[in-house]
């Protein structure tokens, strides 16, 4: 599904380089690097304050200890994500509010939340997944409208870009109250082991999170609040410094490569390929399709025989996930989710894709559909 090999091998000399000078410094955690790449990502993102952590999950969490919610406030979630999602929000004793998503963008949508809304409601988690933004302007206006926080959980779509009516545009992870994302070595932006991001343009929230993600302290041996340890690594700042100037060549190989397999595959009559929304950009952490006719079983076996991954992003939404039967609270049936978890299906898009890689990938996917 990803070749993290060949793309390590394009940037070998400057990553031993860059790795070998923290090696000889031995400044091993909050290394000069991991402050240096706070501000290149932040510049690249457009935002005030980057606040790296440890890992992506990590970042969530840390973003909703710092609103100071209480045990059974509301968080609304979409049920077709990541189960990192929700996790921290049933970890910090608050309840996840599903609700289901858009079938074409697999996103979270405004016209969801009102039906979710109750007096306990404080804050909404819109994912943008799979590589594009939700429709951010409504989810804004509604938050702003019901006094709600909003936490993007952009672990799958840094550098993709929203438009706004007035035809002004952000990036993802700045919309929000606070964005969060990871660079777990296979997202857009990875690194080689562990680390996450947090970003917000307030002052006052970035030195909470600093100060949550850093045992609760602001003066060494002085804990002020409970708080966690998570930390970027200074070995992974240096990666990521890296990797983040390579982003958006990047971001557009994923994209070229989408295109292609969209050219070939849309014709199909079993198969809706990825639609692209007119109000984002999308920079393809994942290429996936609907497999239509309960055929995604069949399709998945045949392509993995013949040796081609595909996987399945997610196979069960989260309002059917034992762990968060308990502790949810669900809005209707879901049916858009249910009915994507059961017919998803991703093929490998990355990097370092070629057209001949795809032509195999795209071969096997016809002869299916001939048989
Ligand atoms: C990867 C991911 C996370 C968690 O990131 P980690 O760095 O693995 O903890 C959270 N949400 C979504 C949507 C993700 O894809």
């Amino acid at each position: 599904m990803v070749d993290l090999q060949s793309q390590y091998q394009k940037l070998r000399e400057e990553i031993n380089t860059e790795i070998q000078k923290v090696l000889d410094t031995s400044a091993f955690i909050n290394g000069p690097k991991v402050r240096e790449f706070a501000g290149h990502l932040a510049d690249y993102c457009g935002v005030k304050h980057v606040i790296p952590c440890g890992n992506g999950t990590d970042a969530l969490q840390i973003a909703l200890m710092a609103l100071g919610l209480q045990a059974g406030d509301e968080i609304i979630v979409p049920a077709f994500t990541y189960a990192a999602t929700a996790e921290v929000i049933g970890l910090l004793g608050y309840t996840p509010v599903m609700v289901d998503v858009d079938y074409a963008s697999f996103n979270m949508t405004a016209e969801h939340l009102a039906s979710a809304l109750t007096p306990k409601t404080r804050a909404i988690v819109p994912v943008h997944l799979f590589g594009q933004s939700c429709d951010m302007e409504p989810i804004l206006e509604f938050s702003a409208a019901h006094g709600l926080y909003v936490i993007e959980d952009n672990a799958q779509s840094i550098g993709a870009e929203y438009t706004f009516a007035d035809g002004s545009k952000k990036r993802t992870g700045t919309m929000g109250t606070i964005g969060c994302t990871s660079f777990f070595p296979s997202k857009n932006l990875g690194c080689y082991g562990d680390g996450g991001a947090l970003m917000t343009a307030d002052d006052g929230l970035a030195e909470k999170i600093r100060i949550l993600a850093n045992h609760g302290q602001q003066v060494k041996y002085h804990h002020a609040v409970i708080g966690c340890n998570s930390r970027l690594d200074t070995i992974q700042a240096a990666v990521l410094d890296v990797k983040l100037r390579h982003l958006d060549e990047y971001n557009a190989a994923r994209y070229t490569a989408a295109r292609y397999y969209t050219t070939y595959l849309k014709d199909l009559p079993g198969i809706v390929p990825p639609d692209e929304m007119p109000f984002s950009t999308h920079v393809y952490h994942q290429y996936t399709l609907k497999v239509l006719d309960n055929k995604r079983e069949a399709l998945k076996k045949f392509l993995e025989e013949r040796g081609i991954p595909a996987m399945i992003y997610y196979p069960l939404p989260l309002h059917r996930q034992q762990a968060f039967q308990p502790i949810s609270r669900v809005v209707g049936e879901l049916p858009t989710a249910v009915q994507l978890s059961d017919s998803v299906l991703s093929l490998p898009v990355h990097t370092e894709l070629t057209p001949s890689l795809q032509d195999m990938v795209i071969g096997r996917i016809q002869e299916f559909y001939k048989l």
